[in-house]
C-alpha cells in the first residue's frame, strides 16, 4: 500500500511540476509549493530542488516569475521586524501578509495553468517563513488566537508594519460624585472613562481608550457599588503594567474608585455590555403639596410598569414603551414633603420617570398613584446585583 501511495506521489508531484516550469522558470519556493499537500516534512524550497534535480532542469537564476524573489528578502524583513518589535513589551506575535496585486494575479495565473489541488497559497508560505526567521531572532511564541503583536509584510508598500492588539482590563467602578458623565457627553470635560483611563494611558504609551460598561448612571447620579467594565486601551507600547498602582492613581480622585481590575481579552466586552442586573437605587423625593397617603406606594411592590422612552433621552433613543418590574420599595419620611425611596428594579427601569410619571410616559408612577406631583432630587445607584 505505502508503495502505491508513494508511486502515486511520485507521478503527481512530477506531473505537476511540469506544468508549473511551462509557466517559467519558478524559484524553488513556488515550485515546491504547488505540490506541498502531496509530499509532508519537507519546506516547500527543499521539494522544489529535489524535483528540479529529477527532471534535469538547470538553477534557477534571474527573477521568479510568479514571486520576483521575495523568499530571499525575507531575512531582511525579519531584521526590520526585529528591530521595530524591540520598542514594544510584548509575549507573543503572530505574521501576516498583505500581497501585492501584481503577486496575486501572478499567482492566479499560474494556478488556472496547473490547478490548485496540491498547492498552498504563497501567503500562507510567507507568513511561515517569516514567522520561522523572526521567532529566530525574537524568540517569543506565536499565537493564532490572540497575540499581542501581528507583524505585517505589506507587499504593496514594501515594509513591515507593526498592529498592536489592544490591552483589555477587567474591573468594576464607583463613581462617588454627581455631576460626571460615563463616557465623553457635550461639555462636560470630566468623564469616568477619562478619570479612569489617565493612569493606563501613561503606563502603556497607548494612544486611544475607550470604557464597555455594563449600563451607565445618569450624570447627576452616584453609583456607590461596582459597576462592571472592560477598558480597552488602543496600541499600548507597554503592556506589562501594575494595576495595584493603576488603581490607587485612580482612587486617589476620589471621585472615581475601581476594584477588581484584572487582564482580560476582548470577548469579555460583549459579556459585560450583555449583562441585565437589577439594581437598587435610592432616591431623594421633593413632592409639590404634603403627603397623607405614602402607604399608597405599596401598590408599586411586584408592580410592573410601562414606560415609554423618556423626554430626557428621546432625542438620542428610539421611542417605544418598555416593561420593567419594580422588585421592592420601601420609603422613610424626612418632612412632609420629602421622602427618601429605597427601590428595586429590573434592569432597564427609568427611576426618574418611575416617580414623576413622566407626563404620562410611566405607568403606574409615584406621582400618579399619589394624585402629587413628584420629582427625583438625589439618585444614587446602591447595589448591582451582578
Ligand atoms: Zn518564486
Amino acid at each position: 500500500m505505502a508503495g502505491k501511495k508513494s508511486e502515486f506521489n511520485k507521478r503527481k508531484i512530477l506531473e505537476t511540476a511540469r506544468a508549473a516550469l511551462k509557466h517559467g522558470n519558478l524559484c524553488d519556493h513556488c515550485l515546491g509549493r504547488q505540490f506541498a499537500r502531496v509530499s509532508t516534512g519537507m519546506t516547500n524550497d527543499e521539494r522544489g530542488r529535489i524535483v528540479r534535480s529529477f527532471l534535469s532542469v538547470p538553477e534557477k537564476s534571474g527573477k521568479c516569475p510568479v514571486c520576483g524573489n521575495i523568499f530571499a528578502k525575507l531575512p531582511e524583513y525579519a531584521d526590520n521586524a526585529t528591530s521595530l518589535l524591540k520598542k514594544l513589551e510584548y509575549s507573543t506575535f503572530l505574521v501576516g501578509t498583505k500581497l501585492s496585486s501584481g503577486l496575486i494575479s501572478e499567482e492566479e495565473s499560474l494556478w488556472e495553468d496547473i490547478g490548485i489541488e496540491y498547492c498552498e497559497s504563497i501567503k500562507s508560505e510567507l507568513n511561515r517563513e517569516l514567522g520561522k526567521l523572526i521567532y529566530d531572532r525574537v524568540k517569543k511564541d506565536h499565537d493564532l488566537g490572540n497575540p499581542d503583536v501581528v507583524v505585517i509584510l505589506n507587499l504593496d508598500k514594501e515594509r513591515i508594519e507593526l498592529e498592536i492588539r489592544p490591552l483589555f482590563v477587567r474591573g468594576e467602578y464607583m463613581k462617588l460624585v454627581r455631576g460626571i458623565p460615563q463616557t465623553k457627553w457635550d461639555k462636560y470635560e470630566e468623564t469616568v472613562e477619562g478619570i479612569i483611563a489617565a493612569p493606563f494611558m501613561k503606563a502603556t504609551g497607548g494612544d486611544s481608550h475607550s470604557l464597555h460598561a455594563s449600563g451607565r448612571e445618569d450624570i447627576d447620579a452616584r453609583c456607590l457599588d461596582g459597576r462592571p467594565f472592560v477598558l480597552e486601551i488602543g496600541n499600548p507600547k507597554k503592556r506589562g503594567i501594575d494595576l495595584e498602582s493603576m488603581a490607587a492613581s485612580i482612587n486617589k480622585t476620589k471621585k472615581v474608585r475601581v476594584l477588581n481590575l484584572s487582564f482580560t481579552a476582548r470577548r469579555e466586552v460583549a459579556k459585560v455590555k450583555g449583562m441585565r442586573p437589577d439594581k437598587s437605587y435610592r432616591a431623594l423625593v421633593e413632592f409639590s403639596r404634603p403627603v397623607t397617603n405614602i402607604e399608597k406606594l405599596g401598590k408599586l411592590k411586584g408592580a410592573v410598569v410601562e414606560q415609554r422612552t423618556p423626554n430626557r433621552v428621546a432625542h438620542r433613543r428610539a421611542d417605544k414603551v418598555r416593561k420593567r418590574k419594580v422588585l421592592d420599595l420601601s420609603w422613610k419620611r424626612i418632612n412632609n414633603k420629602n421622602f427618601e425611596l429605597l427601590i428595586k428594579g429590573e434592569a432597564g427601569l427609568y427611576i426618574k420617570e418611575l416617580v414623576s410619571g413622566d407626563d404620562g410616559r410611566s405607568v403606574p408612577s409615584v406621582a400618579s398613584l399619589l394624585g402629587i406631583e413628584a420629582k427625583v432630587t438625589e439618585l444614587d445607584v446602591t447595589k448591582i446585583w451582578k
